[in-house]
């Protein structure tokens, strides 16, 4: 498209056109072949570092919850101590020196704390598991099974599961039509729903609307999650899908949601697609086919 390389001249406008077209197509295949090496690359690390996380946060997390069940038995002794305290006078020396040494250690300051710690602790491990998770899906650990699936069956057990993370910021619209069963890979797809969802939820500020519409003509199926969120400016907009995307502050935010999701949805042969005005909010639209890919590609 830059450079002039010369054309081979084979009888008039008509041939230079084709050169041209095919040199765009060619140009796009090599950028698009880039993309998907570069993914691939990332993949491979992502898929790495996840398989090596994952086994110390296993048992990290399941020695915190242990830890936080001893924790409320040692508990248990010390009140059983304390009432016996309680039954010695006041002046007796035992009852002193008790009093002394959990001044000392800010015994009720412990005890209030300790459960506390142990439990954020368990949710920020929590949230390494998600992060994991994501990057599993990321790299394609484990594919799933095709099967032909109710899309709409999809988006309300996907909300079920979200129903906390979206209830505070959003009524959810259903303008449904009519669609038939789609041949899909259904996990997946619901992953897809999860991160649009989720996305749409966090992007409202107040108390907002999530509108889900979906369509189908006779070979394709389109669901469309539209959100009266902040809206994506254009600079932004042309970056979303790059892997590790994000504008979230650190911990809230992978940037793999979208990155996994339009890889999913090409997957099957289809396209995941933004439009969005700032200020009134953004529209992610997935089309599939509904007869899915043919045998090999998913
Ligand atoms: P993450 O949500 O972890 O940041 P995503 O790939 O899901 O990763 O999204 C990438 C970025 O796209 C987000 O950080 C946000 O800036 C933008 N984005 C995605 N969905 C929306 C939305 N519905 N409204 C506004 N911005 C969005």
């Amino acid at each position: 498209m830059d450079a002039r390389t010369p054309q081979p001249v084979i009888g008039g406008g008509e041939a230079g056109d084709e050169t041209q077209q095919l040199r765009e197509r060619l140009e796009q295949a090599e950028s698009r072949l880039l993309q998907l090496e570069k993914m691939a690359a990332v993949g491979q690390i992502a898929a790495g570092v996840a398989h090596e996380i994952n086994n110390p946060v296993g048992f990290i997390s399941s020695n915190l919850g242990s830890l936080k069940t001893y924790m409320e038995r040692v508990f248990a002794v010390i009140a059983a101590y304390e009432k016996m305290e309680a039954a010695l006078p006041p002046e007796h020396p035992t009852r002193v020196e008790m009093a002394d040494v959990r001044a000392e250690v800010e015994f009720d300051y412990l005890r209030q704390d300790i459960p506390d710690l142990l439990t954020e602790s368990l949710d920020g491990l929590a949230r390494v598991k998600e992060i994991i998770n994501d990057l599993k899906d990321f790299s394609r650990v484990d594919d799933g099974q095709r099967q032909e699936a109710d899309l709409h069956r999809g988006l309300e057990s996907t909300l079920n599961v979200i129903r906390n993370e979206i209830k505070y910021k959003a009524e959810v619209i259903r303008e449904f039509g009519d669609l038939p069963l789609v041949n899909c890979v259904p996990a997946q797809i619901n992953q897809v729903f999860m991160n649009l969802l989720s996305n749409a939820a966090q992007a409202i500020e107040t108390m907002g609307r999530i509108t889900l519409r979906t369509g189908a003509d006779e070979d394709w199926a389109w669901v469309e999650v539209s959100d009266t969120g902040k809206g994506i400016p254009p600079e932004v907009q042309a970056r979303i899908f790059e892997p590790f995307f994000t504008t979230k502050p650190v911990g809230k935010g992978t940037g793999l949601g979208l990155s996994i999701s339009r890889d999913i949805v090409e997957r099957h042969g289809g396209k995941l697609e933004v439009s969005s005005t700032v200020g009134q909010g953004a529209t992610f639209r997935m089309v599939l086919p509904v007869a899915g890919l043919p045998e090999k590609g998913g």
